[in-house]
């Protein structure tokens, strides 16, 4: 490799407060078209904005995750400029005094751990949404977006690969969602970023001109937009081209990164202090007690689930990176943690794959931890065939009895007596004289076969090993 990619993101994650940050506008999403909009948030003259709490509260909770200094005195700036969705004609964000600084997250790439340094975290109020549609001629705007708090999270030009990037996103992404401070729903725009990607000489310490790319909406999207930007910028010097510092919009559909504006027709915001509001001040007790109140975080968790629960480091972070699949995983690890790994094979297995038929969390299938450890122990001990602790669990889900009375209800406990078991592999040998043939013939995979018919035979009870063992006695004895 000649060349080194260098990465910078900034996000935009939206937080979750039940309303606006400058009034009392909800921020329900998929409401009916401007129903959740003021004059405070459409902007009319004469209008003041009042500070939301909830949202310095939710950026410090943030910021804190982040091991960011918490600027115990900031204020609100005015970025001035004109687009239809902004009817202010200025948003207001913070420019010199961020509320956080100089923080940093880890995480891991595979089984390597790497550190990324957050430069700042500001509050900001998102502006309203352009409608185009076929239906109608023209644009639209639905303000009810105007005045939802954001908080944009600036990384330093710490990565060097689209999956670093990928990585830097997603645990982000994971922390948002353990504080509870964002949905992180990406379909509902919940999430943004601008990459920005610049190349330099392998082995070099000199940044090179940064191309700013806009519009990324998934973390798919910005990974094939790294890896675009990077091919073309190689490209361009390659070619004896020189990389300008501009703006480009990613376009996904397209795959491919268009031009908005240079370096020269950068615009000029024309930031100053926002004279409708005080500067906010926060006092050593009130961030010490956000600070108390953080939850162990994803990171935290996966090192724990790797390290001491044993899972793989590919299902520590399936599982520590899911709020809802962690409280699960806790909770029946308070149960049993010596069943770790078999519990996580049930969260990523038949429970996920329930997840995904009826789209639901783990929590709303109600499932009791201490009836899933039961469930797992009957399979230990034999008395459960893999086949039917599904049933069981299929029938713990619909009736919210216990395994163990499910058992014995539906006579669903594994027979593991060979004397029972020998009979049936008698008849089965008897019934199939064809594959008994074959088997005899060479084809010694017959025998899979074989224990199939016993195991429906047996209407899924008998110990399939046994089988195994049984009916390989049989034909070789
Ligand atoms: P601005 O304030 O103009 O948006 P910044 O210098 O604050 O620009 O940087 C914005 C983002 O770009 C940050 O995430 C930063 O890490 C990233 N960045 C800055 N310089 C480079 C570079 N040379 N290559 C890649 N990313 C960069
Ligand atoms: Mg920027
Ligand atoms: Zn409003």
């Amino acid at each position: 490799m000649k060349y080194e990619a260098v990465i910078g993101i900034e996000m935009h994650a939206e937080l979750n407060t039940k309303t606006k940050i400058f009034c009392g506008c909800k921020t329900d999403y998929g409401a009916q078209v401007n129903t959740q909009c003021c004059p405070i948030c459409i902007g009319l003259p004469g209008t003041l904005p009042t500070l939301n709490k909830k949202v310095v509260e939710y950026a410090v909770r943030m910021g804190l995750a982040c091991g960011c200094t918490i600027n115990r005195e900031t204020k609100h700036d005015r970025k001035n400029y004109f687009y239809p969705d902004l009817p202010k004609a200025y948003q207001i964000s913070q420019y010199d005094i961020p509320l956080c600084e100089n923080g940093e997250i880890s995480f891991y790439v595979g089984e390597d751990k790497k550190t990324v340094r957050i430069r700042r975290i500001h509050i900001e109020e998102d502006a309203g949404k352009l409608l185009h549609d076929n239906r109608f001629s023209g644009t639209l705007v639905d303000f009810n977006r105007c005045g939802i708090p954001l908080i944009e999270i600036v990384s330093q030009p710490d990565m060097h690969s689209p999956e670093e990037a990928r990585a830097y996103l997603e645990a982000l992404k994971a922390v948002l969602e353990c504080l509870g401070i964002c949905n992180c729903r990406m379909q509902e725009g919940n999430i943004r970023c601008d990459v920005n990607v610049s190349i330099r000489p392998a082995g070099s310490d000199q940044l090179g001109n940064r191309v700013e790319m806009k519009n990324v909406n998934t973390f798919s999207g910005a990974v094939r937009g790294i890896e675009y930007e990077i091919k073309r910028q190689i490209e361009v010097v390659e070619a004896g081209g020189h990389i300008e510092q501009e703006t480009r919009r990613w376009d996904d559909d397209r795959g491919e990164s268009l031009s908005m504006r240079s370096k020269e027709d950068a615009q000029d915001y024309r930031y100053f202090p926002e004279p409708d509001l005080v500067p906010i001040r926060l006092d050593e007790a009130y961030v010490q007690s956000i600070r108390e109140s953080l939850p162990e975080l994803p990171l935290s968790k996966y090192e724990r689930y790797w390290k001491e629960n044993g899972l793989t480091p590919y299902e520590a972070s399936m599982l520590s990176t899911d709020k809802d699949k962690a409280a699960f995983f806790e909770a029946c690890l308070e149960k049993d943690a010596s069943l770790a790994k078999q519990i996580c094979n049930w969260i990523l297995g038949d429970i996920a794959k329930l997840q995904n038929e009826r789209s639901c969390t783990v929590a709303s299938l109600v499932i009791d931890p201490a009836a899933l450890c039961e469930l797992i122990v009957l399979t230990q001990k034999g008395t459960l065939s893999s086949t039917s602790a599904k049933t069981v669990f299929d029938e713990m889900l619909s009736t919210g009895k216990a395994p163990g009375v499910i058992v014995e209800e539906k006579g669903l406990a594994q027979v593991n007596d060979e004397q029972a078991l020998l009979g049936i592999v008698e008849e089965v040998l008897a019934a199939n004289a064809g594959p008994v043939q074959d088997y005899y013939g060479g084809k010694t995979n017959v025998l899979g076969f074989l224990v199939g018919q016993c195991m429906k035979r047996s209407k899924g009870k008998g110990n399939p090993q046994l089988f195994n063992k049984l009916l390989a006695q049989k034909l070789n004895g």
